[in-house]
Parts: structure tokens; C-alpha cells; sequence
């Protein structure tokens, strides 16, 4: 059998692995890093600078656990004008420079645009006028990203060909609505950070996402991953008892899977369902390339088995993502098909996922309805996964005295 594969690695900032990439973070000022007073919107006296919770410890950490190189863009609106004199500008930025600058946290270059937006330059933000040297092919935009609490620096994002961070800035939002709510973006925004702290952890921990495509004589299958989702699917195998299961899956297993079947049906299900899952396990197994900071083992009381009721049926899960394939299966069906899946291929799927995932599984489930008792065992499943793949970014030692997973 031929099999063709090909798959995107996760992206990975941890610091040993990116000693040579140009990667920038471009941060807002006001309302970002420090707060933007209301109704003047000048930080023009030292009494009105104050930090956003958490701005300092994260960047000061981000600086020292990351390689990004830090570039400030602000617009402030007539600064040099008599509505906003310069020198009750400086004296409250010097100051916050001379802060950032104490833990630790410099920046290459601080943009300050001084228009106001009804002249439409294009140095102001989303323009990217004063940011014309990162293009010139020596920065990886793709990997950088700006942060920021205005849909304009979401558009600055995509203007740049970047990413977008967009620091929450609910209060804002009431007074200027349409200004700060992510769901108003026209611009793609990758996170919406409820603190300084996700920001940290966001760029910390890369989403783990990989698109796969497994393709054979009898199946083509295509799989895009992100472990790091938030349980968003669009899964069309062909089967809808199947589609049904793969959807728990990613909604109790908060992954996003995006997953395309085109198998021999006209034969019967085995090759589909089979295939599937040996895809998605070789989904798993290059998604988990990097298992630093993860938690490895899943299941939903630590010290026991994972249980999950569904009215009459109970089943239980445990996960060992830890580079070896085993399958323990209690689980008896007696009905032939539920929905169009024939109930032999439910310990099928698992154990080919296993095979690829190279993970140990551990699954058993008791009830009388037959539809509960595989449905809660996905879910289990589901749940297990989730636990396992969790990371710590305050720990991202290998999870394994063997050094090597
Ligand atoms: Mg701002």
C-alpha cells in the first residue's frame, strides 16, 4: 500500500530552537501597555502613568524566555500641537521607558505617529508608513505579531502580513463601541487576551496545528489539528454516526479538527473508518513533536479512571501519550450497526488511532443503551485527550525521566 503524507510542523518559539529567527513583537501603547485616560486620551503628567496589570512581568519575561524583538507604534493625536504640547508628552514616557527598561524590557525602535486620523496619513495606524524597514525581508512577519487593544492594531496585523494579539479593553468598548470588540474585526485577530499573563502564555506555548493529508487506493484523508483549539469542527467522513463521534471528540477534547473522508464507501465502511483514524493518530503524533511543558497523562480522577456517565451507561478513560501503542477494550456491543457504523469498527478505530498516535489507551464501558455506551466512551476519550495534551508554561520539562518521549 502507498502511502503519501504530508504535514506542516507546529510552530515553536521555545528559545533553543529559533536562536536565529527575526521575529518582532510590535506593542501598543496606550490602553496595551499602559492605560489611556479617559476623556483626554494624553498621558501628559506622571500621575496619569499607570501599567496595565501584568504588562511588566510578562514582557520582562517574554524578553528573557523568548528571542522577539520588541518594536513600539503608538498614535498620539496631535502630539506637538498646542492640544497636546511635547513637553507634557516625554517627561510621563521617558519614565515608562526608564520602568520598562529596569526589568529588563528594551525596544529596537519606538514608532510615535502624531496625526490625527481624519488626515488619513498612512504612517498612522492600521498604515504602516513608519514601519517600512521590517519589509524588507530580513524580519519573518509571518511569525510576528502585534498586540494591541483597537481593531486598528488587529488591522495593523494584517497589514503587515503579522499576527494579531488583542489585549481586552471591555471599558473602552462602551464608551467608543465598534473600537475594541474582537467580534467587530474585519481583520483576523489569532487571540484575545482577558490579560497580560494569556499574552505571556500565548506566545510562550505556539498552537499546536498541523494540517495532514494521508492518501491511498482507498482512502483520501485530510486533517487539519490544532490541539490548542477551542473544539471547533468541520468533520465530513461519509458516515454520519462517525461524524457524530469525531465531533465529540473535538468539542470534549477542545481541539479544533477540520476533517475531510473521501474513502471507498461503495465497498463498505472498514477502509474509512480504519483510515481515519490512523490519520488522526499521525495527526496527534506530529502535532505532539515537542512534548516539553505537556502533561502527558490523561484521565479524569488522577488517581483512579477517568469516568464519564450518559444516562444508563458509564465509561471510563485513561491516556498515556508516551510513544508506545497499547489498547485495553472492555466493550461489548450487540447490535451489529449503530447509525451506518458497524459496532466491530468502534474497537478498530481505537486501537488504529493508538497504533499511530503511539499512545496507551485504556477504555472500558458498562450500560444497556448502546448508543449512550459508545457516545460516552468518545466523550471519555475526548476528555482524556484534553487532560493530556494540557501544557504548563511554567514547566516545560520533558515529562519523563527517560529524556526522550
Ligand atoms: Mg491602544
Amino acid at each position: 500500500m502507498k502511502v503519501s503524507q504530508t504535514y506542516v510542523t507546529p510552530t515553536s518559539n521555545f528559545k533553543l530552537q529559533t536562536l536565529n529567527s527575526k521575529k518582532l513583537l510590535f506593542i501598543d501603547r496606550d490602553g496595551c501597555l499602559i492605560e489611556e485616560p479617559l476623556p483626554s486620551r494624553q498621558i501628559d503628567s506622571y500621575d496619569k502613568l499607570r501599567f496595565l496589570p501584568g504588562a511588566l512581568y510578562a514582557l520582562a519575561r517574554l524578553v528573557r524566555e523568548t528571542d522577539y524583538t520588541l518594536v513600539m507604534v503608538t498614535n498620539q493625536d496631535g502630539m506637538g500641537t498646542p492640544a497636546f504640547p511635547e513637553d507634557t508628552f516625554w517627561p510621563a514616557h521617558n519614565l515608562m521607558m526608564h520602568t520598562l527598561e529596569s526589568v529588563g524590557v528594551t525596544f529596537k525602535n519606538v514608532h510615535i505617529d502624531r496625526s490625527y486620523a481624519h488626515e488619513n496619513l498612512p504612517t498612522r495606524k492600521p498604515g504602516i508608513g513608519m514601519l517600512t524597514e521590517y519589509l524588507s525581508g530580513d524580519y519573518d512577519l509571518a511569525n510576528s505579531y502585534v498586540i494591541g487593544d483597537r481593531l486598528t492594531d488587529a488591522q495593523l496585523a494584517q497589514n503587515l502580513g503579522a499576527r494579531a494579539i488583542l489585549v481586552l479593553n471591555a471599558e473602552a468598548e462602551k464608551l467608543e463601541p465598534g473600537m475594541y470588540d474582537p467580534a467587530k474585526s474585519a481583520a483576523p485577530i489569532e487571540k484575545v487576551a482577558h490579560s497580560w499573563y494569556e499574552v505571556y502564555e500565548h506566545l510562550r506555548l505556539p498552537q499546536r496545528r498541523v494540517h495532514h493529508r494521508r492518501k491511498t487506493k482507498e482512502t483520501d484523508i485530510e486533517i487539519t489539528l490544532n490541539l490548542d483549539g477551542t473544539g471547533k469542527y468541520d468533520i465530513k467522513t461519509g458516515l454520519a454516526f462517525f461524524d457524530h463521534m469525531l465531533e465529540q471528540l473535538a468539542r470534549h477534547g477542545g481541539l479544533d479538527l477540520d476533517l475531510v473522508t473521501r474513502g471507498d464507501l461503495h465497498i463498505d465502511e472498514h477502509h474509512t473508518i480504519e483510515d481515519t483514524a490512523l490519520a488522526l493518530g499521525e495527526a496527534f503524533s506530529l502535532a505532539l513533536a515537542d512534548k516539553r511543558g505537556m502533561a502527558r497523562y490523561g484521565s479524569y480522577n488522577p488517581s483512579a479512571e477517568f469516568l464519564l456517565p450518559m444516562d444508563d451507561a458509564l465509561a471510563r478513560a485513561a491516556i498515556d501519550f508516551g510513544g508506545r501503542n497499547w489498547l485495553i477494550w472492555e466493550a461489548e456491543f450487540e447490535r451489529e450497526k449503530i447509525g451506518d457504523m458497524p459496532t466491530e469498527m468502534f474497537f478498530h478505530f481505537f486501537k488504529s488511532f493508538t497504533d499511530t498516535a503511539r499512545c496507551n489507551l485504556n477504555l472500558r464501558v458498562e450500560g444497556k443503551n448502546e448508543h449512550h455506551k459508545i457516545e460516552s466512551l468518545f466523550k471519555a476519550f475526548a476528555r482524556a485527550i484534553n487532560m493530556a495534551v494540557k501544557r504548563d508554561p511554567e514547566n516545560l520539562e520533558l515529562p519523563s525521566t527517560k529524556g526522550i518521549l
